[in-house]
């Protein structure tokens, strides 16, 4: 057992972790006393001192499905340290023992660097390091991302079953219905599971079901990924992806540069659907997640009315993020959808609704008179004083009366100022995520006090 101490240990960290080094003579596993103090140079030296044949400048760590992530900053050892918090809470929850966090450190091309901070390593052989049972656990590793590949299968095959989901939290209440953060015991992985109370008949359950056949299909980063659907009597239960930071409505006021990254998102999601013929319908901030790594998704279109002639006829319900050309009930198309995406993007930025007339207590559906100014008046424009000349022109585009004049799905790409913002940082995003949350657990918790 290889003991990593740190110097400072905090009374205020509940609990240390188990960090498993994965290297090739073997599992290192190092203990550590108060994660809370653990930086990036802490843990990267101490590989390297496990590993001093190699130059290690990064490591990675796997989610859910084993996709590897890399670690190369404190920002992103903080998602990896929230992203294990999670998984390790979900176990206990569950009554097993957490894992260690497992990290596979990765080679570089710099020179590596002194123990400068003092860290002190216990070399101390582990007996299970012996080149059998790297042998062991590289076969058992492989069975696991076997199974999670099986697991995958088997969830976009429609087979989570409804006695195999716990049911955790309620995470909000929508129009429709309920979502709940929830564990799948045999995939072992949090879902969010939105729960629709349809009365309706077995042959109607069908049609649906058919109809978000779509949703298998769906591969984009940019768009929540769809797990099951099922009818329990009558309740639809829609299974997908858990994002741990939530959805935007819910967050103050954005600066404009985190607001950039997560634009350049939302507009890659949009075009993926457009380009499979399905408008979102339904763009909103509550239906725009985003999580600790700092991706940024869609969730809740409309995949049960496919888009068929580039045009939906269609007309249901009233929300306040609807262009005006759908609160007036006229036919709609892709650009209805950019206007939700402009007024969305001025509310986010404002930390407010951009008509002041319009009170939006509780969701977003609203009587259809009190919409009226929408349709009557001019737009409201971002203040050119507090926001950057690409933000303004950008949501003044999106949000012209017109139809027509509104940027189609290729100009909002070459937009200046998603270009400016396509630099693929998602750690701009991944830092905002956890200071917010951050800052929501500490007033939480001086709010219990
Ligand atoms: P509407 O019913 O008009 O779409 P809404 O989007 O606010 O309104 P829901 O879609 O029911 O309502 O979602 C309720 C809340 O659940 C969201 O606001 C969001 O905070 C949370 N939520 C939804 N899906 C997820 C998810 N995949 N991961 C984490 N939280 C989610
Ligand atoms: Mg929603």
């Amino acid at each position: 057992m290889l003991i990593l101490y740190l110097n400072n240990v905090s009374i205020m960290d509940p609990e240390g972790i188990v960090i498993r080094i994965k290297t090739p003579a073997g599992d290192m596993d190092s203990s550590v006393d108060s994660p809370s103090l653990l930086n990036f140079n802490d843990l990267l030296v101490a590989i390297r001192d496990v590993m001093p044949e190699a130059t290690v400048t990064a490591f990675e760590y796997e989610d859910e499905v084993g996709d590897r992530i890399t670690v190369r900053s404190d920002e992103e050892l903080k998602a990896m340290l929230s992203y294990y918090f999670n998984t390790m809470n979900e176990q206990r929850m569950n009554g097993l023992m957490p894992d260690p966090l497992q990290i596979f450190p990765r080679a570089g091309k710099t020179p590596g660097i002194r123990n400068i901070h003092g860290l002190k390593v216990n070399t101390r052989p582990n007996p299970a390091n012996d080149c059998t049972h790297a042998v062991q656990d590289t076969l058992a590793s492989n069975s696991l991302k076997k199974s999670s590949a099986e697991l995958k299968r088997i969830l976009t095959n429609g087979q989570i079953n409804a006695q195999d989901i716990h049911y955790q939290e309620q995470l909000g209440h929508g129009n429709g219905g309920t979502v709940y953060r929830a564990y799948h015991i045999i995939g072992k992985r949090v879902l969010a599971v939105k729960v629709i109370p349809l009365d309706i008949t077995v042959e109607l359950q069908k049609q649906i079901m058919s109809e978000l056949e779509i949703l298998y299909k769906c591969d984009s980063p940019y768009i929540i990924t769809f797990f099951s659907a099922f009818f329990v009597e009558n309740r639809i239960s829609i299974c997908t992806e858990f994002m741990d930071g939530g959805s935007l409505d819910v967050y103050k006021r954005i600066p404009e540069h985190v607001l950039g990254r997560i634009a350049v998102a939302v507009v890659n999601g949009l075009t993926y659907l457009w380009s499979l013929k399905i408008l979102h319908r339904d763009v909103k901030p509550s239906n725009m997640l985003v999580n600790t790594r700092g991706q940024v998704k869609l969730c809740d279109f409309g995949v049960s009315t496919q888009l068929v002639n580039s045009i939906a006829k269609t007309y249901v319900g009233t929300n306040a993020y609807m262009a005006p050309e759908r609160i007036s009930g006229e036919q709609y198309g892709i650009h209805a959808d950019v206007w939700s995406v402009g007024i969305s993007f001025m509310e986010l930025a404002l930390g407010m609704f951009p008509y002041p007339q319009i009170q939006k207590n509780q969701g977003s559906l609203m009587p259809l008179q009190l919409l009226q100014c929408i349709v009557d008046e001019d737009p409201p424009v971002l203040p050119v004083s507090q926001f950057s000349e690409k933000f303004v022109h950008f949501i003044t585009q999106c949000m012209r009366r017109q139809p027509k004049e509104r940027p189609a799905p290729n100009n909002l790409m070459d937009h200046s100022f998603i270009i400016q913002y396509n630099d693929g940082n998602a750690e701009v995003v991944s830092m905002w995520v956890c200071r917010c949350l951050e800052e929501r657990r500490a007033q939480q918790a001086q709010g219990r006090v």
